[in-house]
């Protein structure tokens, strides 16, 4: 599943694609699959792409006709623009370069200057029409907390006391406590701020606190600038495959390598069901 960054990215490319002049009008919505595109293909049809924003792993398309389509790519949504340049986005596999549409096509988007494909294998992923007006009270959207840019280290401290004996890596993967953190970014933000990730949410910290929001910032900042992330390899708009994890992960899937701060054997575990990794002499349980 694409993490935040990953998502960011995909908006800075879809930016230099379908964004006014350089998509055009919308002239066609062609629905492959009924339950991956919700609300009236036609409404649309005739409009520009103004903006393109993200909200913690949805991204919105504002149109210059006052509606907006919100997406959410979930576990292996894909936007491949094919235009005068390709680009793609989301799941990685051979889409990304094979000719469209092909069964997984579910979406058509058809622009005056090039083609949006909203490939899903799966078909958990969507497209909404809704007001632009509307888009921040939009279910998914209105539920989620702030993200680390936006949140200090005295908001998350007072948001876990109410979370006090749960486990700090569960908690901070809690959309509703912090946006944006996904499996990989909370246990690089932990290692970041030397925090077991079982420790008890409540037992953190102010000091504590800051450090780990001020490390969910800088990892997912380092992943952005190696053109984001998946665990397999994921192909950039440029066609080369992004290698982030090897570029920034200090914990991450190196469970068995040295940590790179004290020398010691990165361990994985489960905290909370989810994959955990952590470096058990910097980050101590108690
Ligand atoms: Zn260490």
């Amino acid at each position: 599943m694409p993490e935040l960054p990953e998502v960011e990215t995909i908006r800075r490319g879809l930016v230099g694609c379908v964004v006014r002049e350089k998509g055009g009008k919308i002239l066609s919505v062609k629905v492959l699959e009924e339950k991956s595109f919700i609300g009236e293909p036609s409404s649309v049809v005739g409009a520009s792409v103004v903006k393109m924003r993200r909200r913690g792993k949805a991204l919105m398309f504002d149109l210059d006709n006052g509606k907006s389509l919100i997406c959410h790519l979930r576990m292996t949504g894909q936007f491949i623009w094919v235009g005068e340049e390709r680009f793609a986005g989301g799941h990685p596999n051979d889409n990304f370069i094979a000719d469209l549409p092909n069964k997984q096509t579910r979406v058509i988007l058809e622009f005056e200057k090039g083609k949006l494909f909203f490939n899903d294998q799966r078909k958990f992923g969507f497209i909404k029409v809704v007001e632009t007006g509307e888009v921040e009270k939009d279910a998914f959207i209105a539920k989620l907390a702030k993200e680390p840019w936006e949140m200090e280290g005295r908001e998350l401290y007072e948001k876990l006391q109410r979370h006090n004996g749960a486990p700090i890596k569960s908690v901070i993967l809690d959309q509703t406590v912090i946006c944006g953190l996904g499996n990989i970014y909370a246990d690089e933000a932990l290692f970041y701020a030397k925090i077991h990730p079982r420790r008890k949410a409540g037992s953190l910290s102010l000091a504590e606190t800051s450090k780990l929001v001020e490390g969910a910032r800088v990892v997912m900042e380092r992943s952005l600038e190696a053109g984001g992330s998946t665990i397999r390899n994921y192909v950039k708009s440029d066609g080369t495959k992004g290698d982030y994890l090897e570029l920034f992960a200090e914990v991450f899937n190196r469970q068995g390598q040295s940590c790179r701060r004290c020398g010691e054997k990165i361990v994985k575990t489960k905290v909370g069901g989810r994959g955990t990794h952590f470096c058990p002499k910097c980050q101590k349980e108690c």
